[in-house]
């Protein structure tokens, strides 16, 4: 089967490397418009159950990247001068750009081609070169668009601002820190990845974000001025810029799946917010799921057909959890009242995917915090 791949991200390469393992006959061309080299972004997270997908569907690439990772159990909530943390939350971190480079290395070892600095600018044209076309280049995938007719997408630009930053202070879980001054109210979402750096990235509402200025801020400033918001979590350690920018998320959404021999998949496809962390996880998920496909059908439109199929309701109830978080996090301001025991417990829930006996398995000390806080609140 001659296949084309339209980026060179989580989703492109791992589909590239399971269809290549599986018959190294196929013909893979994977299509990248940045270096093998290019550093974008800090840190990604895992949850255990996607690693053990990712052994059952790689076992190679399985160990190197688990080999590379930082895991953690607990998620801390600060709130004020407080920290609560709630462990029983099994998640690993590695940077992004590791994780790019252990899944290049196993598209080369398996005889996958990627060629690098390659811009795709009209997907037709690859199209009608191949058996199946994957468009995987991320969120703003110009396939997406070109086929419109077809894919019939939604583009919701939420109205949070945020921004992806690193920085050399270690966090030790996933923790969410949440700091107001007199422009509002700031979320820190923040984990370790490697030995060295954790991922902080920021988000504020609309609101916090004018009254601070930002819009008439330089990159610097805008820097100088969050170290100053987030001063008692950072400890003196600076934020690191990777040209980091302030975005609106977009939550990405499509009708249709595929038409034709064009699919899409990973952030192509759906996005999620990052609040729950797993757009690289549902990017390498979707990955297997196309190939489980590929293998199952005889020909690619029923493959595709059996994609959307069966994928579908999976992503939707991801995406249903992740519209939950967004909205907590975008209504953040109207928790700060809550203690900040009351707060991680409103927190820990916000999805719907954990409720209260969840937490009381994974964390029975924790809950017995929360029924005590309770038990004050009502006497008073
Ligand atoms: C710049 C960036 C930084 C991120 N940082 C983090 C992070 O620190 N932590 C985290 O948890 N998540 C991060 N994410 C989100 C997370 O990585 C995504 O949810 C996940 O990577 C989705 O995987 P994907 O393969 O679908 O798309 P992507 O990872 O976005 O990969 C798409 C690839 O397509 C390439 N591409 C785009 N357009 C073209 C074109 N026209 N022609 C050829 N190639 C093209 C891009 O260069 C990119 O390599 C980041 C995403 C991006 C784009």
């Amino acid at each position: 089967m001659k296949i084309n791949i339209i980026g060179g991200g989580p989703a492109g390469m791992y589909f590239a490397i399971l269809m290549k393992k599986a018959d190294p006959a196929h013909e893979i061309t994977v299509y990248e418009r940045n270096g093998p080299d290019d550093t974008f972004g800090w840190g990604v997270v895992f949850s255990g159950k996607t690693l053990a997908n990712l052994r059952a569907a790689d076992e190679l690439s399985h160990a190197e990247i688990t080999q590379a990772f930082a895991a953690w159990d607990n998620v801390d909530v600060i709130h004020g001068q407080q920290k609560i943390s709630i462990h029983g939350n099994s998640f690993s971190g590695i940077a992004r750009l590791q994780l790019l480079k252990i899944l290049q290395r196993r598209c080369e070892q398996l005889g996958v081609h990627i060629l690098f600095r390659t811009e795709v600018p009209d997907a037709e044209a690859l199209r009608t070169g191949c058996d199946l076309l994957v468009a995987a280049y991320g969120v703003n995938s110009s396939a997406r668009k070109q086929y419109s007719q077809h894919f019939q997408p939604t583009l919701d630009v939420r109205p949070n601002r945020y921004l992806w930053y690193g920085t050399n202070r270690l966090f030790h879980g996933l923790t969410l820190s949440f700091r107001e001054n007199e422009a509002g109210v700031f979320a820190a979402h923040s984990y370790k990845f490697n030995q060295t750096t954790s991922t902080f990235i920021i988000e504020c509402d609309q609101a916090t974000w004018n009254a601070a200025g930002f819009s008439a801020m330089s990159d610097d400033s805008t820097r100088e001025y969050l170290e100053r918001v987030f001063a008692r979590d950072l400890e003196g350690q600076p934020l690191l810029s990777n040209n980091s920018k302030w975005i609106n998320f977009l939550l990405v959404k499509n009708e249709q799946w595929f038409f034709a021999n064009v699919v899409l998949i990973g952030d192509a496809l759906h996005t999620a917010h990052f609040s729950i962390g797993s757009g690289t996880k549902l990017a390498l998920e979707d990955a297997i799921a196309l190939f489980d496909c590929v293998e199952r059908r005889d020909t690619v439109g029923a493959a595709l057909k059996e994609f959307e199929l069966t994928r579908k309701p999976v992503i939707e109830e991801y995406q249903a959890a992740a519209y939950e978080s967004m909205l907590w996090f975008e209504n953040a301001r109207d928790y700060m009242e809550l203690s900040p025991i009351e707060l991680a417990y409103e927190l820990m829930t916000r999805s719907g995917k954990v409720d209260y006996e969840d937490l009381k398995r994974r964390d029975p000390e924790f809950i017995a915090r929360y029924e005590d806080q309770k038990a004050v609140g009502r006497k008073q």
